[in-house]
């Protein structure tokens, strides 16, 4: 579904991304982690290249993200991000805020787009909020609008960055159980997170990234209980 190849990218002079090598499969959730300012943002925006790349190659859903043919919105139709502050539209209920991209860039229909809001909303446990405002909302409903947001354009991946770090503690579970459930279903996941119990849970795979550089790749279970790389050991030590 998504593979790196050799890819950098860099910032002005600043290497960011440094030979990234990592293909991700359909139906697979990959938990990315690592210290702040690894390039962790980074290298999950190069999916829905809201960043471009600098060298490599990035195939997402059969396309080659740098062909000047690609169109790339058809890539991004097909991916749904989920960001740290919801970045929910504050003037607009939450129902408009679900339906105006499958309205304005699938052209559904007002109805159908309104259908599928609601069952989303009720998939992320919400069904009562549709013509609330983001501000009327906790944290945690806000982040659960933003997934059904997502999820309502009927994407093939789901990009996560950091969806509960700026949550309020008691509300970090019942996001991460939306993106379980989500998991459970089998949507292709990418993930980045602090939630360690998350990635051990319902990770795949985790993706240990450091200076730009994926230092190291495995099983939860292998990762968690025997890290191979010093940095590795060192940043979990910090976090758990
Ligand atoms: P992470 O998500 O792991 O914290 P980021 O991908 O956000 O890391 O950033 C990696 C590095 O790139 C950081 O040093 C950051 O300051 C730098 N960076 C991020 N975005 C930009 C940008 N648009 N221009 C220049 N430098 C950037
Ligand atoms: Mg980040």
């Amino acid at each position: 579904m998504i593979t790196f190849e050799k890819v950098n990218k860099y910032y002005g002079d600043f290497h960011v991304l440094k030979d990234i090598n990592l293909t991700i499969q359909k139906g697979e959730v990959v938990v990315i982690i690592g210290p702040s300012g690894s390039g962790k943002s980074t290298l999950l925006r190069c999916i829905n290249r809201l960043e471009t790349i600098s060298e490599g190659s990035l195939i997402v859903n059969e396309m080659k993200l740098s062909d000047k043919k690609t169109n790339i919105n058809k890539v991004r139709r097909n991916i749904g991000m989920v960001f740290q502050h919801f970045n929910l539209y504050p003037h607009k209920t939450v129902l408009d805020n679900i339906t105006l991209a499958p309205i304005n860039v699938l052209g559904v229909s007002k109805d159908e787009a309104k259908q599928t809001a609601e069952f989303y909303l009720k998939k992320v446990g919400i069904p009562d909020k549709a013509s609330s405002f983001p501000s009327q909302l906790s944290g945690g409903q806000q982040q659960r609008v933003a997934i059904a947001r997502g999820l309502a354009m009927k994407p093939d991946i789901m990009l996560f960055d950091e969806p509960t770090s700026a949550l309020d503690p008691e509300m970090v579970g019942e996001v991460l159980d939306v993106m379980k459930a989500l998991a459970k279903e089998g949507m292709t996941m990418v993930v980045v997170t602090h939630e360690m119990g998350f990635a051990k849970e319902v990770g795949d795979r985790i993706v240990f990234i450091d200076q730009g550089k994926i230092l190291e790749e495995a099983a939860p279970a292998e990762f968690f209980e025997n890290p191979k790389e010093e940095r590795a050991r060192l940043f979990l030590s910090r976090i758990l």
